[in-house]
């Protein structure tokens, strides 16, 4: 079997979310808005157990790490501060003969002539400032005066609750605060599928410190995140830690690392880890007129507080996710002929699906009473799925189609109608390895929680 070319394993991948429900475009029957998806069944499932793993690693794991949840509508002057509403824009390019609009960075330069890649057209306005932020009117009139933006990033909230959760929290320096939620930007070319999209989920760390342990906390971040990666299974050797250069990184930090992926259509940013000095907290204590110092009770001296920021994409690496575990192999049919087989090799503990329930026959109460005890049994501990419907075979290959890492069938034996020493015991099948194991009842919910976990 030869292995498929990275533009037709994405396809694949791309049908196969939509297929069996993990994602869906946006407004699909009113013909999609572009950039915007929406996740199914499965996707959703997924999404969560990311964002459940991130928050356990990263607050509930810790001592030093607390939460929050802010809104997404803030005040104009938040983005006034932060640079955004000034700043927070790519330079675009209008190519007059197709009417594309382009980022000057996809502007083709032939002999210093610049040419349109879509059209070939060299007759392109000159670059202009395109602001990425969404705005909207707070309240019923919409003037100047009630102008805000949906946030682009979920940063910002952090910096301005600082002094609050400082308060409450009590911690001490080095500490952060992290958050999860969306975050939108009007981007100019939404592509290659979820990884740019317009409105998207971010997972934030803003971890203060002192300034001198700006630079070792940023290699200390770098570190923590790759493990991050790894243990969501997404491998070593895909994953590339970019030192961002000095003319790329933003003038206030002191240094920045992309943590990038190979997807199929390239190496691409999942994470940002910057170390960003004291400039957020700094600019919105100036806007602000409001004091976001920090007293350090040992030397009795106030400052405002540098950070260092791991900032995640929740889509891009649930995309990362599901191009990682995408494989196909050859397993046998109901006949015994080969055939190809669809398998998302997902970690157990990212699953959408844990595990699945099968009764062999789905005319035999007794089997089917069985399997729908077990169901109750293992409920309580994982996400499992019922399935009576179809060959045995059949009902596997769904399941190894979606990920779902174990497999459980309820067949003869477990009615003890062959061997009493086999009854209340079922066969326990590894979607990977596509081995089974015989086990009892009473220790499948032990056995595979502590394989999911
Ligand atoms: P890019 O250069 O790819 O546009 P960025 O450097 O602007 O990304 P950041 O501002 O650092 O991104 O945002 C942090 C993280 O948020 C990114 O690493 C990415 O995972 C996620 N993210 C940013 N923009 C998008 C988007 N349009 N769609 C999906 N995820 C995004």
């Amino acid at each position: 079997m030869s292995a498929p070319s990275n533009a037709e394993r994405m396809e694949k991948i791309v049908s196969l979310c939509k297929r069996r429900g993990f994602v869906f475009q946006s407004s699909e029957i009113y013909g999609g808005l572009n950039g915007c998806w929406d996740y199914g069944p499965l996707g959703v499932e997924l999404k969560r157990n990311l964002k459940n793993y991130w928050w356990s690693v990263m607050v509930h794991g810790r001592d030093d790490v607390v939460g929050m949840d802010g809104s997404i509508l803030m005040n104009r002057a938040v983005w006034k501060a932060s640079g955004h509403e000034d700043t927070f824009s790519d330079p675009m390019v209008d190519c007059r003969t197709c009417k594309a609009r382009l980022r000057t960075d996809q502007v083709i330069e032939k002999k210093d002539v610049r040419q349109c890649p879509n059209c070939g057209g060299k007759d392109l306005t000159e670059p202009r400032p395109f602001n990425l932020m969404f705005k909207t009117y707070v309240g019923a009139t919409e003037d100047e005066s009630s102008i805000t933006y949906l946030r682009p990033e979920t940063a910002q909230a952090i910096f301005v609750q600082f002094k609050n959760i400082l308060e409450v929290s009590r911690k001490k320096l080095p500490f952060g605060i992290a958050q999860i939620g969306k975050a939108f930007r009007n981007e100019i070319n939404p592509r290659n599928f979820t990884f740019r999209s317009r409105e998207f989920e971010q997972m934030e760390l803003e971890y203060f410190c002192r300034a001198e342990e700006g630079m070792k906390l940023l290699d200390y971040w770098l570190e923590e995140r790759l493990k991050f990666y790894e243990n969501i299974g997404i491998s070593r050797e895909k994953l590339h830690a970019r030192k961002v250069p000095d003319e790329e990184r933003a003038f206030y930090s002191k240094g920045t690392y992309d943590i990038e992926y190979d997807f199929p259509f390239g190496r691409q940013e999942l994470e940002g880890v910057a170390y960003r000095t004291d400039y957020d907290l700094s600019q919105h204590q100036k806007a602000s007129g409001k004091s976001l110092e920090y007293f350090d009770e040992e030397t009795k001296q106030r400052f405002v507080p540098h950070v260092v920021e791991p900032s995640a994409g929740v889509d891009r690496t649930v995309l990362a996710l599901i191009c990682e575990a995408y494989s196909e192999d050859e397993a046998p049919d109901e006949k015994g002929k080969m055939e190809t087989r669809v398998v998302l090799r997902f970690r157990p503990r990212m699953a959408p699906i844990k595990c699945g329930i099968f009764p062999l026959l789905k005319n035999n109460a007794q089997l089917v009473a069985k399997a729908k005890a077990i169901v109750d049994l293992l409920r309580p501990h994982m996400n499992v799925f019922y399935d009576e419907s179809g060959a045995i075979g059949r009902r596997y290959r769904r399941q190894d189609e979606i990920g779902t890492p174990f497999g459980v069938t309820v067949d003869f034996e477990t009615l003890g109608e062959r061997d009493a020493a086999l009854r209340d015991t079922v066969t326990l099948r590894d979607r990977d390895s596509m081995r089974q194991e015989r086990v009892k009842i009473s220790d499948l919910a032990q056995l595979l929680s502590g394989r999911v976990a």
